[in-house]
C-alpha cells in the first residue's frame, strides 16, 4: 500500500490543489492532504478552517485524508508510514523552488520521493495568494476554489 502525503499551506485550498488531489488519489492507495503551519507565523485562514475546507472540497474521494502538521514534513511523512510527497508544478519558477525542496527532502529522509503532477491548463494561473488579493479587494473568486471555499469566504 502505498501512502503519499500532499503537503501544503492550502491558505485556502483552490480548483487547482483540488486537481492535483484528484488525480494523486487516482495513482496512490491513499493520499493524506495536511495543512503544514507554524505556529509562530499567522496565515490568512486558521488551520481548522483550512483543513474543514479541504474536508467539505475533498468529500468525494474515498482514499483522500485530511490532516494538518507542524515542523519537517518528512517527519510528519516517516510518522504516517508515507514514502511518497505529492506536489504539483505550474510553471518553470515551482520547478526551480520544488526541485531544491525534493532533494532537501530526500537528503533528510532516503526513503521519500516526490512525485510531481502538472497542472490542468485551465488551472495554471491559480494560486491561494491570488485568491487572497481578489478576495481583499471584493473581486469574485468562482472559478478559483472549490464551492465549500467559495461560499465560506463570501460570508467572512
Ligand atoms: P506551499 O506553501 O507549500 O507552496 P501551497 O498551498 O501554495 O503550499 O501549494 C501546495 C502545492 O500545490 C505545491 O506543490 C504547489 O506547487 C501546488 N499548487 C499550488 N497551486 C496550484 C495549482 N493552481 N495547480 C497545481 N498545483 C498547485
Amino acid at each position: 500500500m502505498t501512502i503519499a502525503i500532499y503537503p501544503g499551506s492550502f491558505d485556502p485550498i483552490t480548483n487547482g490543489h483540488l486537481d492535483i488531489l484528484k488525480s494523486g488519489a487516482e495513482i496512490f492507495d491513499k493520499v493524506i492532504i495536511a495543512v503544514s503551519y507554524n505556529a509562530n507565523k499567522q496565515g490568512f485562514l486558521p488551520v481548522d478552517i483550512r483543513t474543514k475546507l479541504i474536508e467539505e472540497s475533498a468529500k468525494d474521494i474515498p482514499n483522500v485524508e485530511v490532516d494538518s502538521f507542524e515542523g519537517l514534513t518528512v517527519e510528519y511523512a516517516k510518522k504516517r508510514g508515507a514514502t511518497v510527497l505529492l506536489r504539483g508544478l505550474r510553471t518553470s519558477f515551482d520547478f526551480e523552488y520544488e526541485m531544491q525542496l525534493s532533494q532537501t527532502n530526500h537528503a533528510l529522509y532516503g526513503d521519500i520521493k516526490t512525485v510531481f503532477l502538472i497542472t490542468k491548463p485551465e488551472y495554471n494561473y491559480i494560486s491561494s495568494s491570488c485568491v487572497r488579493e481578489i478576495l481583499l479587494n471584493k473581486g469574485d473568486i468562482k472559478g478559483f476554489v472549490p464551492d465549500p471555499v467559495c461560499e465560506y469566504l463570501k460570508s467572512i
